[in-house]
């Protein structure tokens, strides 16, 4: 009994560590091969758990529908439901003695009834939930010894607790290994995004938009463009109102910023007041025009003081554009200059080196 508790648990984890590592390369893979690998990995598991039932007397317990009542929890319908179809198809065609009412017992309804508590985000608080649907899977897969075997009941009184015990404990030490995992996997996406983004105004930093900005340079042939931006007298607005109300100015500049982004737009914060944009565009006046309609929205929007009131604020901005040949640190450079002369030229301007 033990060894086969054993087996079933070295299948389970080995099927996790190969979907770990699916998951931490997951950018190399494109969508659609991620789900067809995690089809087959999770259907191959299941079945293999198929020829390693733990043997109770004359009654057998095998695990298949653990692998199974994890996907169903934590991935939902869209992935569960082909795994589902492909196990069940093989316990029908290639188990020993399967039938089809055991089949919808033993896989089919415990999975169903999972799926409706499918938590899209993995809560903190999830194990008692998991202690429930794992002792109610259970219980649903036991049901034809009960209902079909002659005698049953008397069965499965003298058999239940060790049953339970066997299949609790591997779905638990399962589910151990899939919530620590997931718990690593937050905090590196959580990692990755505060070593790429500013902590005040959550836009990319200055490191990332450059990686960012280099790939995209080499994309393709249409029009690139720099622009630097840089909020007029922000140091007396700091003086005037505080540096929490010029916090919150940059914060709700950078929210601005965040509805022009797309692929064609990049926003970081530069340092201090200042902001990079990336721009790719097919005509110079699209790129003008698109600036000058951030400039105008910082321009008329009504931003909040601390002390209640609003304040409004403008900016000046250099742009420039990539000619054939030019680095990227040249293209912000002239970017620099245009921001200096618009500064000089009044502020709340746009400067660019072209028509
Ligand atoms: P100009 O129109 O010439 O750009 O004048 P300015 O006052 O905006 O420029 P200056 O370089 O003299 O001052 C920039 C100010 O930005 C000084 C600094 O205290 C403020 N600043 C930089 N980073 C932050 C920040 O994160 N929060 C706040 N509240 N202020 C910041
Ligand atoms: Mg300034
Ligand atoms: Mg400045």
């Amino acid at each position: 009994m033990f060894q086969s508790i054993l087996s079933n648990l070295a299948i389970i984890l080995l099927g996790h560590l190969l979907m770990s590592t699916l998951i931490t390369y997951r950018e190399r893979f494109s969508k659609h091969l991620l789900y067809i690998y995690t089809v087959v990995l999770f259907s191959t598991v299941s079945i293999t758990m198929l020829y390693l039932p733990i043997s109770f007397g004359d009654y057998r317990l095998d695990l298949s529908l653990i692998p199974l009542i994890f996907l169903a929890l934590f991935r939902g319908w869209k992935i569960t439901v082909p795994v589902l179809f492909i196990v069940s198809a093989w316990h029908f065609f290639m188990g020993s003695d399967e039938t089809l009412s055991s089949i919808v017992f033993v896989l089919i309804l415990p999975t169903i009834f999972t799926l409706l508590l499918y938590e899209r985000k993995i809560p903190t608080n999830i194990n008692l939930k998991i202690l429930f649907i794992i002792t109610a899977c259970w219980i649903i897969s036991d049901l034809p010894i009960i209902l079909f075997i002659p005698n049953g009941m008397e069965i499965f009184k003298n058999t239940f607790l060790l049953r339970y015990i066997s299949f609790l404990s591997v779905a638990s030490i399962y589910c151990a290994f899939i919530l620590i995992g997931y718990k690593n996997d937050r905090l590196k996406q959580r990692l990755e995004f505060l070593a790429s983004h500013d902590p005040l105004t959550n836009l990319l930093n200055r490191n990332k938009f450059i990686e960012i900005v280099e790939v995209k340079m080499k994309e393709s042939d249409t029009n690139h463009y720099i622009a630097l931006l840089d909020i007029d007298h922000f140091k007396q607005l700091n003086d005037t109102h505080g540096h929490l109300t010029g916090d919150s100015v940059l914060k709700e500049i950078s929210s601005i910023f965040n509805k022009y982004e797309s692929d064609n737009l990049k926003v970081a914060r530069y340092g201090g007041e200042e902001f990079i944009i990336y721009l790719k565009t097919v005509y110079d006046k699209q790129a003008v025009r698109t600036l000058e309609h951030i400039q105008n929205e910082i321009r008329t929007t009504p931003f909040h003081s601390n002390n209640g009131g609003s304040l409004h604020v403008t900016v000046s901005i250099g742009l420039a554009k990539f000619e054939s040949g030019s680095r990227l640190y040249d293209v912000i450079h002239q970017a620099d200059n245009h921001l200096y002369s618009a500064k000089n030229e009044n502020r709340d301007q746009l400067v660019v080196s072209f028509d």
